[in-house]
Parts: C-alpha cells; structure tokens; sequence
C-alpha cells in the first residue's frame, strides 16, 4: 500500500516508511493511505459477526500489504490485543462501545500498541535500539509507554509537566521500569514538546542515537481505531434486529473527539465498507470542528480547558486527513457534529446514570449528550426549519443526509466510551455523588513507587541526561 503526504500529493512512501517516520518532515503533512481498500464480503456479509481480532487481522492485511508477512501480522494482533472493545445496549436504541479494556483504560491503547509492536517489526534487522522520545500532557504518555513496555528493540523516554496532571495520570506515568522511563519536567507541556522537538533537530543527538517519535499523527495509532468501528458495526447491525426489532437500522456513531484521530478512523472503516450511515462529531468548548462544518471557514485557536480534558485541542491535527478525503458538502451530509460545555458534561454525567444507570465518563458525556439530544428532538428542530445557534452548546446548524432516519426512527446509535469513569472519578463524584470503582490494574498502579526523574526545563540539561542514560 502507498501512503501519501497530505500537503505534497507527489511524495509517496510504504507503510515502514510512514510508521517509521510520523509525518513528512519537510513539508509538516501527514500520510494517509492512497486508497481506501475495501473489506471483503467475507468480512462483511458474515452471518455471524466476526470477532474483534478476525476484523482487525483481515482490515490489518488491507493496508500493510506484503510488507509484514501474515504469520507476523497475526502476532501482532494478538500481541496488541489481549482485550477488546465491549459493547453492550443502555437503552432501546444506544449501545456504548467501550474502549477501555486495555491496560491503561483508555482507547488510546488500541492504537498505542499496535504501532508499537509494527514499529519493533520494521526495526527487527537494526542493532541499535529506537529511542522514541514523547511530549505528554496525559492519557496519550500512558497509552504509549505501557504499549511499549518490554517491546523488543524499541526504547522509550517520555517527558510531562510534573504536577501540572490528574494525580492518577501522574502515577500512570511516572511507574514505568525498564526500556521505558519518565522525566518530570519542571514546566509546562509546551517546555516539554519544545525539549523533544529540539532533540528532535539536534544534529548531534541525531548521529549518536537513532530517534523517533509516537505521537498521534501516526498512521500506524490511525489505522487500529478502525477495525472496533467495523467490529461493532457490524456486531450491534447483527444483534439489533433481536434488540431494538428496527429492521435493518441505520447506525449512527458518536465520538467523543478532540484531535479527531478516532473519528477519521470511523470514517476510513466506513469506507471501507463498515456499516455504518453517519457520525456525530461531539466536542466540549473546543468546537474548532463544528464551527468549520457550520460557516465553512477552519480557525484553528488556543485551547480552553475543560472537564473532558484529553479532547481539549483547538487545533485538531486530523483536520487535515479530513479534508484531504472529503469536500466540505461531504463532510456536512456525513457528519453532524455538537458541542457542550462543562455544565453540560455534568448534566450528560447525570442524566446518563438516572436514565440507564450507566456511569459514563466526562468524554462519553459528551457524546452522550449529543447523541441523546439529537435523537430526542434536536435534529427535528432542524428539519422544521429552526435556525438553531452555533456559538451556543448544542446542535451545529447543519443537516446530514441520515437526519430523516432519526425522525423517522430508523436509526440506532453506537456511542464510543473512550475512557474508563475511575480516571476522572473526581467529575464523575460531583455530578452523581458516587464514585466509579476502580479496575484492578489501576489499583495496582496506585501502589507502585515514584519512578520518574525529575529535571529542568533546560535543553542542555536534558541533552546531557540522554547522552548519559541512553
Ligand atoms: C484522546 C482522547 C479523546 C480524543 O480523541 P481524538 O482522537 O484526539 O479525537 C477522547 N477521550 C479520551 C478519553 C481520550 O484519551
């Protein structure tokens, strides 16, 4: 499979290249596959669903091509998931897929893991380790350094703002042994991106390790997210004439987004054949995206902090994979997209549990909220003509081409629960008076010691600490 770069059309590489690499350096563009292949009838039209790992091991085999033979591909998906997403109904007509099933209860370990183990395949006739330095303000620095951990060949530091995290995100963090560790930077993220991207550009550095990085641009975290999108499609498509007695129903997919790396995922496994009619792209105050499917117009701005953090991006990186699959009329009769703030997430926290008894965590609220106010009467409002409002939370003034299924009732939704509800057990308190309990292995992070190791925002100290400890 070819990959090509976003901003230059002309630059193609292979997939080792693009998950070696991230993105083109020279141009700042990110890679996306050339074409979107598409899954077989096999896959597909089974009637029995097929289960997690069948769609991840037959979608995998789509886009690595012959460059990982199938025997090593299939180790690499069962290396990568030893657990699966889950999905279960909450009402009449809504399943949750929830995502958090990994080690670090977080979606992120879907991609996380599979690029990690990709990465140690194409570094396997290397003898030098890759060091792969991250920049985290959270779930992500988990995510990759507990996909990483004890990967042959592979070697990982990660740098976060000490103090400047949820206590427990810290502690995911900073437990690590190893090939992976942590520093703890006296300073923001931004000190610590500027120290990996500094390192990054380091001639010196450079000739003496070969470096990498793991962040969310990666087509090789990109590309996993699709295959629970075709698993659950086709799972609840298969369940749902049984559950809902809607026949042959439309599904509907809301995802909680940020950076929107999950939703591009959605829309590849669409593409690719997932049944699937139509996504709402749910945000918090950070509604870059939805302004842009309302006016037409991309304003990337700062960041405003919120109770769902981890979706707190106001320039969304995956904007541009968007754009480069569809034009805007196509995005607008795809997607419909919402946006709540912090009080709404609370409400969505709480309605959610008294409706259906699910505890729901700050970034499926957002999603809950949205999908539950289109279904119950915003997107009628639309349809009667209603202007609506887009600087204001609720419904982007904006009318997909599924939105008729939903008054008519023939739509069913999926929404994407993408973190476990004890990380954010302090939200989650104020909004039901109850705390989540707490999976074993977070529990068992708790009690681990304090191994990171603290230093400055300083480049040259930094410097002097890979050179020595590398
Ligand atoms: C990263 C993250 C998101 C946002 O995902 P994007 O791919 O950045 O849109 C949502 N929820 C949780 C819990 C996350 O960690």
């Amino acid at each position: 499979m070819i990959y090509r770069d976003t901003r230059d059309l002309s630059h193609a590489v292979d997939f080792r290249t693009a998950v070696l690499n991230g993105m083109n350096e020279k141009t700042g563009g990110l890679y996306v596959p050339e074409t979107i292949p598409r899954l077989s009838k096999d896959i597909i039209g089974r009637s029995i669903a097929p289960s997690f790992r069948d769609v991840a091991l037959e979608s995998a085999k789509l886009f690595v091509e012959d460059e990982i033979p199938n025997s090593d591909l299939q180790d690499i998906i069962i290396d990568s998931y030893p657990f699966s997403a889950q999905i279960l109904p909450i009402d009449r007509i809504t399943y949750v897929m929830e995502l958090f099933h990994g080690p670090t209860c977080a979606f992120k370990d879907f991609g996380a893991r599979f690029m990690a183990r990709t990465m140690s395949f194409f570094n396997r006739n290397e003898n030098d380790a890759l060091h792969i330095l991250v920049a985290t303000s959270g779930d992500t620095g988990s995510a990759v350094g507990s996909a990483f951990h004890n990967v042959q060949g592979l070697d990982v530091t990660i740098l976060y703002p000490r103090g400047k995290i949820s206590p427990l995100q810290e502690k995911q963090l900073s437990t690590f042994t190893g090939n992976v560790r942590s520093l703890s930077v006296d300073g923001t993220f931004d000190d610590c991106q500027k120290l990996v991207k500094t390192a990054f550009v380091d001639v010196d550095l450079r000739q003496k390790f070969r470096l990498s990085s793991a962040n969310s641009i990666n087509i090789s975290r990109l590309l996993p997210q699709s295959f629970y999108y075709i698993y659950a499609s086709l799972y609840v498509k298969q369940r749902s004439t049984l559950d809902t007695k809607i026949e042959n129903p439309a599904i509907i997919v809301t995802v909680p987004s940020g950076n929107f790396g999950n939703l591009t995922s959605g829309l590849i496994a669409r593409e690719m054949g997932a049944p699937i009619e139509g996504f709402i792209a749910a945000t918090n105050e950070n509604h870059t995206i939805p302004d842009w499917i309302y006016s037409g117009e991309y304003k990337a701005r700062p960041s405003v902090l919120t109770y769902s953090n981890a979706m707190d991006v106001g320039s969304p990186s995956n904007y541009e994979r968007i754009q480069h699959m569809y034009t805007l009329k196509q995005v607008r009769s795809i997607l419909a997209s919402y946006w709540v703030d912090d009080k709404g997430t609370l409400d969505a926290i709480m309605e959610c549990y008294k409706n259906t008894g699910y505890i729901i965590d700050p970034h499926g609220a957002v999603a809950w909220a949205a999908w539950n106010n289109i279904r119950s009467g915003a997107m009628a409002k639309l349809l009667n003509g209603e202007k609506g409002n887009h600087k204001k939370p609720g419904l982007t003034p904006s009318i997909p081409s599924w939105a008729k299924l939903i008054t008519e009732k023939k739509a069913i939704g999926i929404l994407l629960e993408t973190a476990h509800p004890a990380k954010f057990g302090e939200v989650v308190y104020q909004a039901i008076a109850r705390e989540p309990s707490i999976p074993d292995r977070l529990q068992r992070v708790l009690k681990l010691p304090d191994m990171s190791i603290p230093i400055s925002n300083d480049y040259s100290q930094f410097k002097d600490w890979l050179i020595e400890n590398l």
